[in-house]
């Protein structure tokens, strides 16, 4: 048989979960893997992990991936995300809290990783330009600028696996006087550091994770006033004194925002919290995925291969309550199906299979429900793989516990603490509240004097 050859496109966790994937199976002695170039866009792997100060344009020109800032702490528990094959134990050889910042959990992700076995299949620095597939060779051609090079590179695959993130492309509304206003207006993918508005009255436009956590980060770093402006519902926390929200921002004069209850205040910066666009712009519309941020796109059997050509298969392109451990079962799947060993049922049975999981998400009336429902998703394809068996429904638990947390108190619920599903293992406390910690750095959080808490559900 002749060797398959298949192109990843991302190496942020999607990807790497991809990669990782087939690692484990030629460690197990799988025979005929398929020959893998995994193209990166960045010059390191980590994906939206990778912290970076810039925005706009990288050095190359190409678009900024990064979306995080600096003091982005976990806005999960960290026993939500951790790897069945890769405990936080094994990485950090004693007990840490349950929501780390950005640069612990980083960390972590990437010591599953063997860097010298994965890294020789991983072209940096080079964007994927376009990708076209033929149907009589039933082959993929992907091209990519090689800026290590300067030069553009052609190859051709039989499979192509997209995991390019959804959190890259402002969704960027308008507001009329937006123009004039004298201070700054950007969107959460630019926001880096909450220090620069301390002292200022911010306006967030959105009521999503990035309002709920930029609007906190601002408080915490010193910001004078935070009002959240939402289109359908508020976001309901009890917010600290200093933060509010109010209906839809309607329009703007001057430093003055008006709210659609008429209502008005003056702001000194404005960040645009209003989401993402899906963005493909390597992909012809015959291959191109056209969805909203939701749980079940409705185009990807399995949520991973692309309906009208599942020999493209799309990683991570949910809305995401689990993250790492659903790209490893999505990864899992994905390679069983790439070496043949999970047959893929023809285009009227895929879509028999589809049919009940959107009935299902178009009846999702509430987050506990739409937990179950991602939980239940990872279930149907952990079945049949050989992916570690893992507690997808105590996660699951877990995560409207972290919901209850939240609503109890949106400046403290980082400061719960869970046992893992993986070993058991109860997080320890932060010495002081998540408000009075401000370094985020991997050292200073591991410099943190933890406390031992053992009770179970010491918050319920
Ligand atoms: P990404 O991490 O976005 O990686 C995609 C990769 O593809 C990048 O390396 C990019 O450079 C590359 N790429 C893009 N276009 C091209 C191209 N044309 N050619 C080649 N390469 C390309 N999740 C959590 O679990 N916990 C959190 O606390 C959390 N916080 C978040 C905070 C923010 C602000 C955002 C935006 C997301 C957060 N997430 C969090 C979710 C995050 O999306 C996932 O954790 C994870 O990074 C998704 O992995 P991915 O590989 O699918 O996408
Ligand atoms: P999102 O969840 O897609 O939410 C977008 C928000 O923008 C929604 O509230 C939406 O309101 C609103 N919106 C869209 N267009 C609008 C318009 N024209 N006018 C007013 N409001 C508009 O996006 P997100 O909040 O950026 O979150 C994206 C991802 O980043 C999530 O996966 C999240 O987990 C992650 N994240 C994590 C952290 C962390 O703490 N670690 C921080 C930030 C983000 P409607 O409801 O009306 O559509
Ligand atoms: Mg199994």
């Amino acid at each position: 048989m002749k060797q398959q050859k298949i192109a990843i496109l991302g190496a942020g966790p999607s990807g790497l979960a991809q990669l990782r994937a087939f690692e484990a199976a030629r460690r197990a002695g799988v025979e005929n893997l398929p020959e893998i170039v995994c193209y990166e866009k960045q010059n390191d792997i980590g994906g939206m992990w990778n912290y970076t100060w810039r925005t706009g344009l990288d050095k190359n020109g190409e678009p900024v991936h990064g979306s995080m800032y600096r003091y982005l702490w976990s806005n999960g528990p960290k026993e939500c995300l951790e790897f069945a094959d890769y405990s936080f134990d094994e990485h950090f050889g004693r007990a840490i809290p349950s929501y780390p910042p950005r640069a612990v959990l980083k960390d972590y992700i990437m010591g599953r990783i063997d860097k010298q076995a994965i890294s020789k299949y991983i072209r940096f620095e080079c964007p994927v330009r376009w990708v076209a597939y033929d149907e009589s060779s039933k082959m993929f051609t992907v091209t990519v600028m090689n800026h290590k090079t300067g030069l553009q590179e052609t190859d051709e695959f039989d499979y192509v696996v997209v995991a390019t993130g959804h959190f890259s492309t402002p969704n960027m509304p308008y507001f009329k006087g937006l123009e004039l206003f004298p201070g700054r207006v950007l969107h959460a993918h630019d926001f880096r550091d909450a220090l620069e508005f301390a002292d200022q009255n911010v306006l967030l436009v959105g009521a999503s994770y990035s309002a709920e956590d930029i609007g906190s980060q601002c408080y915490k770093y010193g910001a004078k006033s935070v009002t959240i402006s939402y289109r359908s519902n508020p976001i309901g926390f009890d917010w600290p004194e200093g933060m509010e929200e109010r209906p839809l921002l309607t329009h703007v004069e001057g430093n003055i925002g008006h709210f659609s209850d008429g209502s008005t205040k003056q702001f000194d910066s404005i960040v645009m919290c209003t989401g993402y666009l899906f963005h493909f712009p390597f992909l012809p519309d015959a291959l191109r995925l056209q969805t909203n941020n939701c749980l079940y796109p409705d185009s990807l059997y399995k949520g991973i291969f692309f309906q009208p050509n599942p020999k493209l298969i799309y990683l991570g392109m949910q809305d995401q309550y689990y993250t790492f451990n659903m790209f490893d079962a999505q990864a899992w799947y994905a390679r069983d199906v790439i070496m043949g060993k999970i047959a893929l049922p023809e285009a009227e049975d895929r879509l028999k299979d589809m049919q009940p999981w959107l009935e299902r998400h178009e009846q999702l009336s509430n987050c506990n429900e739409s937990i179950d429902f991602q939980g239940s998703y990872i279930r149907d394809l952990l079945a049949p793989t050989d992916y570690p068996e893992f507690a997808v429904e105590e996660q699951a638990e877990l995560f409207k516990q972290w919901l209850r947390h939240k609503q109890e108190n949106i400046m403290a619920f980082r400061e719960n603490t869970y046992a893992s599903t993986v070993t058991g293992t109860m997080a320890t406390q932060l010495p002081t509240t998540w408000l009075d910690i401000k370094g985020d750095s991997l050292e200073s959080f591991m410099s943190l004097d933890f406390i031992e808490s053992n009770s179970l559900d010491k918050f319920d």
